[in-house]
């Protein structure tokens, strides 16, 4: 059963959630005896696509057609589909994303094929099928799914697998799919513009996060330090944004962002059912609550017991001299 990895690109790179990806399907074609194959779409360097060869991928299926340079999730789904079909995959492996949940969901639909996403360990064997753990009900259960299809798709959350990098580079190979222009006419993308230059709070590795324990947004400069020192995007909780103290797109938990970075540090945040149901797939929790009983530590891998306001300056401190800052 040879395996189909999706890969996502972001001005010129590859998405750390796609290597992971890749890494991911690697590990899956090595369990089914077979070789692991990524897709990218668009236009893309190519000592960029040769680097996928170290997170595992023999081979890149590579569409340089400038039309698949910007986003569209018709044409994308097409492509994809294609190459499903020119590369003889029995198993599709992507990122769950905004991008890779939709297209996953189509080119499910093209081949009647199994679809399980948010899937969060490798799968195992079930006879001809695939059976992989998925994290559901916002993080609160598992489901135990067997993917009982000829083809099988997976879409795997972010941060679920420690990935090696090796020197290995991928044989690259020209993909031309037949792309009709009508898919490009329907929904055009114009122009895409950055809101900012902040570290995007979804795809962080690192987030800082603050909650009402932190009395007020003129005390907000020392989360912006440590998320600054640390390279790390800022949350906060939803009282925190419903009061004005931050912006709305921080706000962190089940109405708001789900992130699931390497580490989340969570200062003067409670650790309400509501918030942790947004971080509870951070792979390293860093609760700083002074007071112990702070429902938050029961989810933390590492806990603080102290005042912020004294904690987060020292941290920071230790920090700058730690990584030379
Ligand atoms: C339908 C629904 C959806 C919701 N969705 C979300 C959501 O998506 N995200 C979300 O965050 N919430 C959500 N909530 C709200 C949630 O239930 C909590 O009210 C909220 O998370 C609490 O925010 P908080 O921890 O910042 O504030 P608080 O509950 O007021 O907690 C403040 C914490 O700071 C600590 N503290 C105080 N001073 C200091 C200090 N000096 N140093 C260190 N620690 C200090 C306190 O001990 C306390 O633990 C939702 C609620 C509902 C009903």
């Amino acid at each position: 059963m040879s395996v189909l990895i999706f890969v996502e690109t972001n001005e010129g790179k590859v998405k750390p959630s796609s290597l992971e990806a890749v890494a991911y399907g690697a590990k899956v074609a090595d369990m089914l005896g077979s070789s692991a194959t990524a897709l990218v779409l668009g236009e893309l360097a190519q000592e960029e696509l040769e680097s996928i060869g170290g997170y595992g991928a023999k081979k890149v299926m590579h569409a340089a057609d400038s039309r698949l340079n910007q986003i569209n999730l018709l044409a994308y789904a097409e492509a994809l589909a294609q190459a499903v079909e020119a590369s003889g995959a029995k198993v599709l492996v992507m990122a769950k994303s905004s991008l890779g949940d939709p297209v996953a969901a189509r080119v499910a639909g093209r081949f009647k094929a199994a679809f399980a996403g948010n899937v969060i360990e490798l799968p195992t064997k079930e006879g001809e099928h695939l059976k992989v753990k998925r994290s559901v009900y916002t993080g609160k259960a598992f489901a135990y799914t067997i993917l009982k299809g000829e083809k099988q798709i997976i879409a795997i959350k972010k941060n679920i697998l420690a990935i090696e990098k090796t020197d290995a580079k991928a044989t690259v190979e020209a993909f031309t799919p037949t792309l009709d222009d009508a898919l490009f006419s329907r929904v055009k993308t114009v122009k895409v513009e950055k809101a900012s230059d902040e570290i995007s709070l979804p795809e962080a590795d690192i987030v800082v996060s603050g909650g009402r324990g932190l009395k007020g947004p003129e005390n907000w400069g020392m989360i912006e330090e440590l998320a600054k020192v640390l390279g790390a995007a800022t949350g906060c909780s939803k009282p925190v944004s419903d009061m004005g103290w931050r912006p709305h797109h921080e706000h962190v938990g089940q109405t708001g962002v789900k992130v699931s970075p390497n580490l989340y540090i969570a200062v003067g945040i409670s650790g309400a059912i509501q918030h942790l149901a947004g971080v509870n797939s951070s792979k390293n929790i860093v609760v700083i609550n002074k007071d112990p009983e702070a429902p938050f530590f029961k989810a933390a891998d590492y806990g603080i017991v102290g005042d912020a306001f004294e904690v987060v300056p020292k941290l920071t401190e230790a920090l700058k001299k730690r990584l030379g800052k």
